[in-house]
């Protein structure tokens, strides 16, 4: 560890953070104008800064080994260059282009959220800085704001095509809570989980997404010619009721690809009505249905995921499970038991690593001890 001081010299001025996000339920609908269903993970990132008199950035970053861990720029010549810095470049470039005049600043970031492993440790780190340039500057940026300039920044200036759960849900969730986000309209309510009985377990398969960019392109381009197709301006304007008419007059792969994001869009709804009214057994049912309907349907799920899946479901400690992010690969959620939650995920990924897929899966969450300190 290399403490701000270390870095810069003096202490910091100003220190925020955000957490890392798993979303529950509601996969491939949030570019189908549709519903998630976001957590916010123990894990989080800080972001400690200190302002400069001058327009120079320098920000350090204790995750980022050691080839290139401090990185700078000058504010008002932001340049990608293809590494971390470019998030930190983007945020401020995109909090310049809505007009909030900057100074520069020295930064140290450090973060417990796995990076690159679907948890949004993209997000956590903008909504963190984000927050630390607010409290130092005293801007009027609120949260919704902030979420809007954090995936400007990744899409605009990093260039990943990201949706507006991420930083929505870092910016949003709290811990114990869930955000029922409606990503047409940015509409948000809280859905206070029951944290006496579940608790939310990631578990990464150790597959990485088989070409991940050319498979979710695909899916996104059917999504939108099935809805333009039916004349509608997304696949969320369609509900459970127009499914055996769609049936009847759709190509079957469009339709199953349909009946994917309307039935997901409904089961989000009832998975936070269930939530809510801490009704653990009904919201795993649903996150099992969502598993079948990615699997079967929406086709993004593979043999070691559909085991993985199906390991976790068999474990007497989980309510449901499924895969999350955007498939070929990568992780599974699930909700267990809450004092067994730990325990269980350990089962599962042992189970599974032991079971010949030949892969080798990691829990992610719960946070394992020094994760969240
Ligand atoms: P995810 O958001 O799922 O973790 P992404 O590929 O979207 O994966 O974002 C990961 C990238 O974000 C990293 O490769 C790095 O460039 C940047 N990043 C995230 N957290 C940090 C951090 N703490 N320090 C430096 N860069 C970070
Ligand atoms: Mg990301």
């Amino acid at each position: 560890m290399t403490s701000f001081v270390e870095c810069f010299g003096s202490p910091p001025t100003v220190t925020a953070q955000a957490h890392g996000r798993l979303n529950l339920i509601g996969e491939h609908t949030d570019y189908n104008g549709g519903f998630v269903l976001p957590t916010a993970i123990p894990q989080y990132t800080r972001v400690e800064l200190r302002a400069r008199p001058d327009a120079r950035v320098r920000v350090f970053s204790e995750n980022v080994g050691e080839h290139a861990p401090m990185a700078e720029y000058e504010l008002g010549s932001e340049a990608p260059v293809s590494d971390w810095i470019d998030y930190v470049q983007g945020v401020t470039q995109s909090l310049s282009r809505v007009g909030f005049r900057l100074i520069g600043f020295e930064a140290r970031v450090e973060s417990t959220v796995p990076v690159g492993s679907g948890l949004s440790s993209s997000a956590a780190l903008e909504v963190a800085l984000v927050r630390a340039i607010k409290a130092l500057f005293g801007l009027a940026v609120d949260d919704v704001l902030t979420a809007q300039l954090c995936q400007r920044a990744e899409n605009e200036f990093v260039g990943a095509r990201v949706g507006i759960m991420d930083p929505m849900a870092c910016s949003l969730a709290a811990e114990g809570e869930a955000l029922l986000l409606d990503t047409r309209d940015l509409a948000y309510r809280r859905i206070v989980l029951p944290t006496a009985v579940l608790a939310p377990v990631a578990i990464d398969s150790g597959i990485a997404h088989r070409n991940a960019g050319g498979d979710y392109n695909a899916r996104r381009a059917e999504c939108e010619a099935a809805a333009a197709m039916l004349s509608v301006k997304a696949l969320r304007e369609l509900n459970e009721a127009d499914l055996p008419r769609l049936k009847a007059t759709m190509p079957d792969t469009l339709f199953r690809r349909t009946r994917h994001v309307v039935t997901e869009n409904a089961r989000v709804l009832r998975a936070a009505t269930a939530l809510e009214a801490g009704d653990a057994v009904t919201a795993g049912h649903l996150l099992d249905a969502s598993h079948a309907s990615l699997r079967d349907d929406f086709e993004v799920s593979i043999p070691e995921i559909d085991a993985l899946v199906a390991v976790a479901q068999a474990h007497p400690d989980v309510f449901g499970a499924r895969l999350t992010g955007g498939g070929f690969g990568g992780s599974i959620v699930a909700l267990a038991h809450v004092e067994k939650a730990l325990g269980a995920a350990r089962d599962i990924a042992a189970e599974y690593s032991r079971s010949g897929v030949g892969a080798t899966a990691t829990v992610l969450v719960p946070a394992t001890a020094g994760d969240t300190s």
